[in-house]
């Protein structure tokens, strides 16, 4: 789960590599784009240039590669030699999508490579490549667009690959894209995590958190949708997001107000704006979320259109739950809308 103890702490576990805290946290070194564990022996960074991630997954979302010293991403059981050559092709080629056949070609048996992966890294092999390349392209929004036109290093191998990842992502690098209309992108961190926000002149487009599954599909229906490009940088509509969720979470704001571009057919509008209206602190069942737009026996379509949500949070799909008040499911990941609805509660409460 995503509870790291304090900073302070953190950092001084790091200084004294201390090793209860093996596997509690990874340290990520802004200087150089690696992350670490705790007790590492390189030299440890200065405090303002290490930022702290609770899993590997999230070190990688966040554009970091592992350190060849400590070895995180060995963290279960050593990754067996065999492997090295997969994992340096994907360093160097984040945008790499291998299947199974593709594995075969290189004598490896898909098989063994997917349980190899769950053991060692605790992921999967989907995962780690979908890891990989949206830590790339996420960099991409941390270091700028000139970065990735001039093709410079933003801390991986191969300019190309760095390109290529950025592309498979956002659909173009931004030098080409600017001959069409843009979107803009930028990463929100977050307590519960780094999210993607997107956001063009009509509104918020997305705000998702990093590792949600759906995210790359999600990017390409919006530049489909939308027949646009979407590029690293600065929006004032972002800005808003980014001021207005930070309060969020300091349990200061209870609702948003930011324009919100949705696209989607009458009913998905219709129910995105059902959710809107559940209060803050409050929440409904499926089945009361349908009366609420007039089809009190599209039960399943009000929860597959909540699960089509791109604006986490703002369109608060973690307030609806099941009438017997279990949680069930969360595009974000269940423990995340535990956590917000708690974080609400308390709100409430005072
Ligand atoms: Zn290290």
């Amino acid at each position: 789960m995503m509870t790291l103890p304090s900073t302070t702490e953190m950092y001084r576990a790091l200084v004294e590599r201390d090793g209860s805290f093996e596997g509690l946290f990874f340290a990520c070194v802004r200087t150089t784009g690696i992350f670490c564990r705790p007790t590492c022996h390189a030299r440890k960074p200065k405090p303002e240039n290490v930022e702290f991630a609770s899993t590997i997954q999230e070190a990688l979302h966040r554009g970091y590669r592992p350190c060849q010293l400590c070895e995180p991403m060995s963290a279960g059981a050593a990754a067996p030699n065999w492997l090295a050559p997969l994992l340096d092709e994907l360093k160097a080629q984040p945008d790499m999508k291998l299947r199974d056949q593709d594995l075969r070609v290189r004598g490896l048996d898909p098989v063994q490579v997917r349980r190899t992966f769950k053991r060692s890294f605790g992921m999967t092999f989907q995962a780690y490549q979908r890891a990989c390349r949206l830590g790339v392209a996420m960099k991409a929004l941390h270091t700028g667009s000139a970065t990735i036109d001039a093709g410079m290093d933003a801390g991986f191998d191969s300019d190309s690959g760095f390109r290529q990842a950025f592309a498979r992502v956002f659909g173009d690098t931004p030098g080409r894209a600017r001959t069409r209309a843009m979107l803009t992108a930028t990463w929100i961190e977050s307590p519960l995590g780094p999210m993607l926000a997107i956001a063009g002149d009509d509104g918020l487009q997305l705000l998702e958190f990093v590792d949600r599954r759906a995210l790359e599909t999600e990017l390409r229906e919006l530049r489909r949708t939308l027949g646009t490009a979407i590029v690293p940088g600065e929006h004032p509509i972002l800005q808003r997001a980014a001021t207005q969720l930070r309060e969020y979470f300091q349990g200061a704001r209870r609702e948003f107000d930011l324009p919100l571009a949705q696209h989607g057919s009458t009913f998905q509008l219709a129910a995105w704006q059902a959710l809107r209206e559940i209060p803050y602190g409050e929440t409904r069942s499926y089945s009361d979320m349908a009366r609420r737009v007039g089809s009190p026996g599209a039960v399943r379509a009000i929860g597959r259109v909540n699960g089509q949500n791109r604006l986490a949070i703002v369109v608060p799909c973690h307030r609806v739950i099941r009438s017997d008040g279990s949680l069930c499911g969360y595009g974000g990941g269940r423990w995340r809308k535990q956590w917000l609805l708690e974080l609400e509660a308390r709100g409430v409460r005072g």
